[in-house]
């Protein structure tokens, strides 16, 4: 089978976040037919692996099997140098149940203060798997490097888009337009390897 993805198909993609259903829609121009797994009822599985790759994967193929269309999933999050790369995986955990992210940004800025770390580098990592039923898949992976700043700063984007300043910026995610983000996200990078591998 070739792992070619032709404009007009139809696939599901498995995420529940409407921010990020914005983003993907936005970055895939309209090129196919997306319905979501929420539309299509499908229950969320859990993230039971430990990097971003191998919770993409598992979230496409389980969109897959449970649709039978061709699934796209992602998963992505904050890592923090000081942190030893925490929140990673665990981005939208660290929102607790209630997806609280003032609350989250909170915890970042609480652990910084706790270690007394001087470097507040942190990275965005977007991790793409693109999951045929019953067959093949392709993974890839983008990212952002940039650095952490408190109080967060604007009400655009989502998460933890208003502690984090992109490298060479000065402006949050959660100031800058939202095009402008786009143009150099770590989902936007992803997505560029994606297209390479599949368009
Ligand atoms: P998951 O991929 O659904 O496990 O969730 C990833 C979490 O990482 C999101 O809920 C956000 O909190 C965070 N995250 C991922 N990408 C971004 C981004 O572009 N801006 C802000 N937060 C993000």
């Amino acid at each position: 089978m070739a792992l070619k993805l032709e404009p007009g198909t139809r696939l599901v993609v498995a995420t529940h976040n409407p921010g990020k259903a914005r983003e993907l829609a936005e970055i895939l121009d309209n090129r196919f037919v997306l319905v979501s797994a929420g539309e299509l009822g499908l229950a969320e599985p859990d993230e039971t692996e430990t990097t971003f790759v191998g919770n993409a994967l598992l979230k496409a193929r389980a969109a897959a099997e449970a649709s039978g269309l061709i699934a796209l999933a992602d998963d992505s999050g904050l890592s923090v140098a000081a942190l030893e790369g925490s929140p990673g995986i665990y981005s939208a955990r660290w929102a607790g149940p209630g997806r609280d992210f003032t609350v989250a940004m909170k915890k970042v800025e609480d652990r910084l203060e706790e270690t007394g770390a001087k470097d507040f580098s942190a990275w965005f990592t977007s991790a793409l798997a693109v999951s045929w039923p019953g067959g093949p898949a392709v993974v890839v992976e983008g990212r952002i490097d940039g650095s952490l700043t408190f109080p967060p700063r604007g009400d655009r984007g989502f998460g933890y888009d208003p502690i984090f300043v992109p490298e060479g910026g000065a402006l949050t995610f959660g100031e800058m337009e939202p095009a402008a983000k786009d143009a150099m996200s770590h989902r936007a990078r992803a997505f560029a390897k994606l297209k390479a591998a599949l368009l």
